[in-house]
């Protein structure tokens, strides 16, 4: 196979001779595969049969080329892919820290993960410790503690697009024996490959700019396959584990039986089999529809929000434009680093002016749909406050520059010029009398 981004994102993980030459990707509509035999489902139910499926909670042939075709896009060793993006945070971050343990984040996160982080996980026993800037790495370092598990940062933040120092982050934990998780959603795997810059696992909502066309919730975990998991600091791994037990085998825990490919064994045998939140068939089928097209997608809507960030940065009803593309912060070495194709298709505004006029420009718009999702095809708008980020408490919200009077934008393929005539419009609309 071809290892240019392009060609791997329309054939990768696919055989066509292996389902009768079928051209696109079949929808495998069924629960459980046929064992035959007692003799072939002895080899099923012990791994012994590469590739073959048995039950669709664990593993579909659908399914198994989106999850394919994303490992190879990001590099990894392999992935599983979920129901939704939080379901990947929620299991990548059980893997790691299941039975206790602290892990780093910082406070500029999508709210959800952040009141899960928050006010969920203590509850199982895994607590976080939150900078207001994850590439502060000597506040990072200070917090490091002898039960941390890991650090965990999104890559383009939500929705401020502060960009994370991946590489200095990498370094960091693994000079403490702790992997970095990070949340690839906003660039998706187009703009930026947290495993080539040294993370261990990578998150995705795939809701957003892989599937790109609002209309599938999932999302997937990849394992970059690289980290060492040691048994005084991560057990689970070294445990026996009953469904990896087989007669001639002296060690039966993920570690050993699968080297590196053990954590994203692991996710899948103990969370995705054991608890549930599968990708349908046919969630997959429209997920791998929609990464056909996410380069040319992405390039046209990083061109429009960049324009688009230019226009409101000289009207005069707004504050500030929050595009770290713009390269106009202290972030443009990072940028230019990571993000040579663009940060990503979403970007955020401060208004001059109050909630009121937040609410009249929200009611005007006519082009962009007001709702709380990113990524699609449609240009969309929301004011993350209220809507997105409403879990976080105001003063900190304040500090990240989630104010009240923040707008969120994630553009589509409309053209630029309508839409900007579009928040033109909408925006006068907010200051009239
Ligand atoms: N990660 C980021 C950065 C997000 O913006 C979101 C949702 O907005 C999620 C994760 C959660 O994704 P999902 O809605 O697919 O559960």
């Amino acid at each position: 196979m071809s290892s240019n981004f392009n060609t791997k994102r329309i054939h990768n993980g696919y055989r066509p001779r292996e389902f009768n030459y079928s051209a696109t990707v079949p929808i495998f509509q069924n629960v459980a595969f046929d064992l035959k035999n007692t003799n072939r489902a002895s080899q099923v139910v012990h791994g012994e049969l590469p590739g073959a499926f048995m039950y669709s909670r664990v593993a579909n042939p659908t399914v198994d080329v989106f999850e394919k075709r994303i490992n190879d896009l990001d590099g990894g060793v392999g992935a599983v892919a979920v129901s939704s993006g939080m379901a990947a945070i929620t299991y990548a971050i059980l893997n790691v820290a299941e039975g206790g343990g602290h892990i780093i984040a910082p406070l500029d996160i999508y709210g959800a993960a952040l009141d899960e982080f928050r006010t969920l996980f203590p509850k199982f026993g895994i607590n976080f410790d939150f900078v207001d800037n994850i590439n502060d790495l000597e506040k990072v370092k200070k917090l490091i503690k002898p039960d941390t598990k890991a650090i965990y940062a999104e890559s383009v933040s939500n929705p401020i697009t502060n960009v994370a120092d991946v590489s200095a982050l990498a370094t960091l934990a693994h000079t403490n024996q702790i992997p970095l998780i990070i949340d690839n959603t906003f660039p998706t795997s187009y703009l930026f490959n947290p495993i080539k810059f040294g993370a261990d696992i990578v998150v995705y909502s795939s809701t957003k700019g892989i599937s790109g066309h609002g209309n599938v919730v999932s999302g997937l975990i990849v394992d970059g396959g690289n980290f060492n998991w040691t048994k005084e600091k991560f057990p689970q791994f070294f445990e026996e584990e009953i469904t990896l037990k087989k007669s001639g085998r002296k060690e039966f825990n993920f570690a050993e039986v699968f080297g590196k490919t053990a954590f994203i064994q692991r996710l899948r045998t103990k969370y995705l089999r054991l608890m549930g939140a599968v990708l349908d068939p046919f969630a997959a089928y429209l997920d791998l529809l929609g990464l056909e097209t996410i380069s040319e997608r992405i390039d046209k809507e990083v061109e429009t929000g960049l324009k688009i960030a230019d226009y409101l940065g000289s009207n005069q009803h707004v504050k500030r434009v929050f595009h770290s593309g713009l390269l106009n912060t202290n972030q443009k070495n990072l940028v230019k680093k990571y993000f040579p194709k663009g940060i990503g298709t979403i970007f955020s505004f401060e208004l001059a002016g109050n909630k009121k006029n937040v609410e009249k420009l929200l009611n005007n718009v006519k082009l962009f749909t007001y709702l709380p999702n990113v990524g699609d095809n449609r240009s969309l708008i929301v004011n993350p406050s209220e809507v997105t980020h409403r879990e976080i408490p105001e003063e900190e919200r304040k500090k990240q520059n989630i104010s009240d009077t923040l707008i969120r934008l994630s553009i589509g393929l409309e053209d630029v010029n309508d839409l900007i005539q579009d928040l033109s419009q909408a925006i006068n609309k907010a200051f009239e009398e």
